[in-house]
C-alpha cells in the first residue's frame, strides 16, 4: 500500500494542515496517493492577507535583491531535479524522463530569466520642445491570483510565479487540484531560498470554489489564468464587475500545414511528438493535420508508422514515450471523441479501438491511451473543432495554399500552428495569414521568452514573454517635467 501525503496550504512562509481534503490520484495506477486541502473563501482571505502585508517589503526590494533570491530558488529546483521529476511524474502521469527534460527544467529557466530581465530593464524617456520631459515608470501593481492547470504544472505555474515576483508583486497561486503535490514541493523550496513570508503563497483546492475566491477578492487587482476557454469565460465574468487585469492563455486545436516539398521521413519524428508528447495533453499539441493531396497517402502511412511506435506505459520507465492520462474522467472523454468520430465518418489507423494496450498489472488500472490516428472526419465535425487534449490527432487533405489556410483557420481557437514546407515565400506568405498567437516553422515547441506568447480568438487574452509580463504585471506610470 502507497502512503499517502497531506498536501498543507502554505500561507505567509507557513504550512498550515487542513481540516477538509479532496482526493488527489496516481494516474498511473489508478490509485489515491495524496489528500490536498480543500480550501475556500477563508483561507483565500488568509493568504491575500499575507501577500498584501508582503507587498510594501517585497516591492520595495532592488531588482538585484529579488534577483539574487530567484536564482537562489532556480538552484534548488535545479538541485531537486530528480525528485521533482519524479513527484510531477506521479501527480500528473507523464513519464518522468519527460519531466526531467522538458518541465523541471523550463521551471529552473522561468526563475533564471526573469531574474536576469529585471537587471536590464530600461524605462523610456522624451524630450519636449517646449521644454520638458517625460520618463516613465513599471510600479509592481499588488497582489496577482495565479490560477493554473494540470498538464504542465511546474512549467505553468512558475511562468507566473517568475515575471509576479521580479517585477515586485506578491501573489496567492491556485494550482489543479489533481497536481498539487509538485506545487507543494515548490512551496518548500521557497522556504529554503530565503523568499520573505508572505511574497508567495499557495492555497490549495478545487476551481469553483478556491480559485473563484482568489479571482473574487477587492484585494487582489489582477488575474493570470492558463486552463480551459469554458473555465477563462467565466473567471472573466468574475473579475470583470471589479475591473481587474486579466490575462488569460486558454486552450487550442492547432493545426499542422504539411506541403508536397517536405522530406517526409525528417519531419514525421517531430511532427509525431507535437501530435502526442504528455499524452496530447499540451495546449500547444498539433491535433489536425492538412496534408497537400499530392502527398497524402503516403503521409498517412508514414505518421501512423511511426506514432504506432509510440510506446505507452508506466511513467517510470525510459521506454515509456506517453504516460498515462490525468483522470478517468479525462480518460473516458477523450476515448467518447474517438468513438464520436466513427460516427462523424472517421476512420481510425490505429490506437483506440483497433490496437490492444499492454501493460504490466501493476498499471492495469490507471488511465493509459494509445496514440490514435484518425483520418475522414469533414472540417466541421465536433471532433475537428473541439479541443480533445488527449493523444488524438485528425488529419485530412487540402488542395491549395489558400485551401489550406482556410482550413488551419476554420476553428474558434487561436493557439499556435506549424507549417512544414522549405518554400521561403509560403513560409513567410502562409504563416501571417494564419489566425494564431505562434507560427512555427519546420519545428515544434521552440521558444525564446523575449517573444510574445498567447492566443488569439477563444485560445485566450494577453501575451506572455518578458515585454509583455512587464506589461501585465506593472501599471506604467508617465511623470513630466517642466524646466
Ligand atoms: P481548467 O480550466 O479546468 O482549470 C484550470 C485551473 O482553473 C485549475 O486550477 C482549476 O482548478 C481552475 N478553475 C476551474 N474552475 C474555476 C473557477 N470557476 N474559478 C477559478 N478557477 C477555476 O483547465 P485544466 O486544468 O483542465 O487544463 C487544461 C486546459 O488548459 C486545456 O484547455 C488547455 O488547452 C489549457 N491550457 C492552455 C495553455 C495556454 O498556454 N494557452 C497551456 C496549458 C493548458 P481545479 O482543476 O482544481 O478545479
Amino acid at each position: 500500500m502507497t502512503e499517502i501525503s497531506t498536501v498543507e496550504n502554505f500561507i505567509d512562509g507557513e504550512f498550515m494542515p487542513a481540516s477538509r481534503f479532496l482526493d488527489s490520484y496516481d494516474p498511473s495506477v489508478g490509485e489515491v496517493w495524496a489528500r490536498i486541502p480543500a480550501s475556500g473563501k477563508h483561507e483565500v482571505d488568509l493568504a491575500v492577507a499575507a501577500a498584501k502585508r508582503a507587498f510594501p517589503i517585497w516591492s520595495s526590494k532592488s531588482p538585484s535583491e529579488r534577483a539574487k533570491v530567484m536564482n537562489k530558488i532556480a538552484d534548488l529546483i535545479e538541485e531537486n531535479l530528480d525528485e521533482l521529476a519524479k513527484m510531477e511524474s506521479k501527480d500528473q502521469g507523464k513519464p518522468v524522463w519527460l519531466a526531467r527534460a522538458v518541465d523541471i527544467p523550463r521551471a529552473v529557466h522561468n526563475f533564471r530569466f526573469y531574474a536576469s530581465s529585471i537587471l536590464h530593464t530600461r524605462n523610456s524617456s522624451t524630450i519636449l520642445d517646449v521644454g520638458a520631459t517625460n520618463y516613465t515608470m513599471h510600479m509592481p501593481i499588488g497582489v496577482a491570483g495565479l490560477i493554473s492547470p494540470w498538464n504542465l504544472p511546474l512549467y505553468l505555474l512558475t511562468f507566473k510565479i517568475a515575471p509576479c515576483i521580479a517585477y515586485g508583486n506578491t501573489c496567492v497561486c491556485k494550482p489543479s487540484e489533481m497536481t498539487s503535490v509538485t506545487s507543494w514541493m515548490i512551496a518548500k523550496l521557497l522556504v529554503k531560498a530565503g523568499l520573505p513570508n508572505g511574497v508567495v503563497n499557495m492555497v490549495f483546492g478545487d476551481g469553483p470554489e478556491a480559485g473563484s475566491a482568489i479571482v473574487e477578492h477587492p484585494d487582489v487587482p489582477l488575474v493570470s489564468f492558463t486552463g480551459g476557454t469554458e473555465t477563462g469565460k467565466k473567471i472573466m465574468a468574475l473579475a470583470s464587475p471589479l475591473c481587474k487585469k486579466l490575462s488569460l492563455e486558454l486552450g487550442g486545436k492547432n493545426a499542422a500545414l504539411v506541403f508536397d516539398d517536405v522530406d517526409l521521413d525528417e519531419v514525421i519524428p517531430t511532427m509525431v511528438k507535437s501530435g502526442f508528447m504528455n499524452q496530447g495533453e499540451i495546449c500547444l499539441c498539433m491535433s489536425r493535420i492538412f496534408v497537400q493531396e499530392s502527398i497524402f497517402e503516403n503521409f498517412v502511412n508514414k505518421y501512423v508508422n511511426s506514432a504506432r511506435n509510440m510506446l505507452v506505459g508506466p511513467p517510470s520507465e525510459a521506454s515509456s514515450k506517453l504516460g498515462a492520462l490525468i483522470s478517468k474522467e479525462h480518460l473516458n472523454k477523450v476515448k467518447g471523441y474517438v468513438a464520436l468520430s466513427v460516427e462523424e465518418g472517421g476512420m481510425i489507423h490505429c490506437g483506440e479501438g483497433v490496437d490492444e494496450i499492454c501493460l504490466p498489472q501493476k498499471y492495469e488500472n490507471g488511465y493509459y491511451m494509445l496514440p490514435t490516428v484518425i483520418t475522414g472526419l469533414g472540417p466541421n465535425s465536433r471532433c475537428m473543432q473541439e479541443e480533445i487534449f488527449g493523444p488524438v490527432v485528425c488529419i485530412a487533405p487540402f488542395t491549395t495554399e489558400e485551401d489550406a489556410i482556410e482550413k488551419a483557420n476554420s476553428v474558434k481557437f487561436g493557439l499556435s500552428a506549424c507549417v512544414w514546407t522549405n518554400d521561403v515565400r509560403r513560409t513567410h506568405h502562409v504563416s501571417q495569414r494564419l489566425q494564431v498567437g505562434t507560427v512555427w516553422v519546420n519545428c515544434w515547441m521552440v521558444r525564446d521568452l523575449n517573444m510574445p506568447f498567447g492566443g488569439m480568438k477563444a485560445s485566450g487574452i494577453g501575451r506572455e514573454g518578458v515585454n509583455d509580463s512587464i506589461e501585465f504585471f506593472t501599471e506604467a506610470k508617465c511623470i513630466c517635467i517642466k524646466y
